[in-house]
């Protein structure tokens, strides 16, 4: 495996690891909150990380910049209303919760 991408944008680590499955390249997000699971050693930046096998490695730069285009023309992010997460402009709902943008938050959150 090798690190094809970093960012500060959970939500665009995410993107860019869907993007790329959907080009039947199998990626992996790492050092999320998300697996920031007991036993694992301490996170000490945020910086998510996709990381693809060193096969799919030149396919999947070229791949990140054009997302990376697209998400620089589509706007700025949107805060989802419920869990506070930050999400694309080009989702309709929140990558967290499923959510719609714009939707107001309801009482099962806390
Ligand atoms: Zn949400």
């Amino acid at each position: 495996m090798r690190r094809v991408y970093s960012t500060d944008s959970v939500p665009m680590a995410w993107h860019v690891r869907n993007v790329l499955e959907q080009h039947d390249i199998p990626a992996e997000v790492r050092n999320t909150n998300l697996f920031s699971v007991a036993g694992e050693l301490p996170i000490t930046e945020c910086q998510a990380e996709v990381w693809v096998p060193v096969l799919f490695f030149s396919r999947a730069e070229q791949l990140i910049r054009d997302v990376e285009q697209e998400a620089t023309e589509e706007g700025p992010n949107w805060i989802c209303s419920a869990c506070r997460e930050e999400n694309l402009p080009q989702y309709a709902c929140c990558w967290n919760c499923q959510r719609e943008n714009g939707s107001t938050a309801e009482s099962d959150v806390d």
